[in-house]
């Protein structure tokens, strides 16, 4: 009696540990698809990016070219939810998904400055203060960078409202955190970029917009003076102004330049089929004719990168300066957001796109995972208990019959 009393105890504790066995298996299979799905696969599939080749001067020597090259980022439409529109576990999730293809994208391509072109913030453009902290926290965690790698942040409407719904405050509170004027020229590495608060291009005449005109406008006078310095032109109206590289400028802004719709945009990443042909508004979707054809006047710029669309496009204005509309960063917007890579010297540049892991291919991923996982179960119960299973099978048959 008391041999089959330990026997059956022998087999209880076989019968848990299989269990805890089997348990285990599931919990490794989980947690495996998890850090493959959050973390490593921005790794897998970033690392496929490379910066893009550049003509670099020949007369200098590789080292030095090397060194001479600007390596920059270019991201837009981040739309950081806010706390009226914004779902929590949306939040959560766009987040995590955009900090993780960051980060990723950082460590393995080191780029010397990243640009973003607006739209940082979802609900900037009515945030209370409290709220518009609290984005503000998250959206520094999230693009945290080392003292090496640059960051700058273009305005967009999404940041500050419309034209209509602008206020000096809203600006002055961007401005604030992200050390932003209406028209800033950064240089780096003999590149000249110059970044316009494309919201206050609506030519009104109001006091956002006659100030961003005229900071425009002075910084135009000054790279023109810098190039024609360059050539050894004199001109009177410049002396004394300040010399710059004597690189044409690359322009960094949110609405893109006019164009009258998506409809000759190409690419995987261009906008829908049925949202092409769609006419764009002027000083909503995109600037004006006139703000369009002042910028082009004013800085005869070589590049221009803008964003507001969420989808790709390439245009060429007066049929030699390319502009490129950045996709969204964020996968709330598009299954296949991007980012632009452009190895950018003085006198040249080269862009690349590189593609961050597509959101239906990881839904894809848990799927199969989820049916494996159910497979497995069923499978295990029947083994555990085949005369359960071998009842129902009977039970089953008699029914049939
Ligand atoms: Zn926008």
């Amino acid at each position: 009696m008391a041999m089959m009393r330990s026997d059956l105890g022998i087999m209880k504790i076989l019968h848990l540990k299989k269990r805890g066995c089997f348990l285990l298996k599931l919990l490794c299979l989980v947690v495996l698809v998890l850090i493959f799905c959050e973390f490593l696969v921005y790794y897998v599939v970033i690392f496929q990016c490379h910066w893009p080749e550049v003509n670099i001067e020949a007369h200098k020597s590789s080292k030095q070219s090397s060194a001479s090259v600007l390596k920059a980022m270019f991201l837009s439409d981040t739309h950081l939810l806010g706390e009226i529109k914004g779902h929590w576990l949306d939040k959560l999730r766009r987040e995590w998904q955009m900090e993780r293809a960051f980060q990723t994208a950082l460590s393995l391509l080191e780029p010397d400055i990243v640009f973003i072109l607006g739209d940082v913030f979802d609900e900037g453009k009515w945030s209370s203060s409290q709220a518009w902290a609290d984005d503000v926290r998250r959206f520094q965690k999230m693009f945290r960078h080392p003292v090496h790698t640059e960051l700058m942040v273009v305005v967009g409407n999404h940041d500050i409202g419309f034209h209509y719904e602008m206020t000096t405050y809203k600006l002055k509170r961007f401005a604030k955190v992200f050390n932003f004027t209406s028209g800033k020229l950064i240089t780096r590495k003999g590149v000249n970029f110059v970044m316009v608060n494309s919201v206050a291009l609506e030519g009104d005449g109001c006091t956002v917009c006659s100030r961003a005109e005229a900071k425009l406008m002075k910084l135009s006078h000054k790279l023109n003076c810098s190039q024609q310095q360059e050539q050894n032109h004199s001109n009177k109206r410049c002396s004394g102004v300040e010399q710059l590289p004597a690189s044409e400028p690359i322009l960094l802004q949110h609405y893109p330049l006019y164009r009258r719709s998506d409809a000759e945009c190409i690419g995987e990443d261009s906008a829908l089929p049925e949202e092409k042909n769609i006419p764009f508004k002027e000083k909503y979707d995109v600037l004006s004719r006139e703000a369009s054809q002042k910028l082009l006047w004013w800085f005869h710029p070589r590049l221009i990168l803008s964003g507001h669309t969420h989808s790709a496009c390439e245009v060429l204005h007066n049929g030699k300066i390319p502009e490129i509309s950045v996709p969204s960063f964020s996968w709330r917007n598009r299954n296949n957001p991007s980012f632009i890579m452009g190895s950018i010297t003085p006198t040249d540049f080269s862009l690349y796109k590189c593609f961050l892991p597509l959101e239906s291919r990881v839904v894809t991923i848990y799927c199969i995972a989820g049916a494996l996982l159910g497979v497995l179960i069923l499978a295990h119960l029947q083994r555990l208990n085949p005369s359960f299973y071998f009842a129902q099978h009977l039970i089953r048959k008699h029914k049939a019959v």
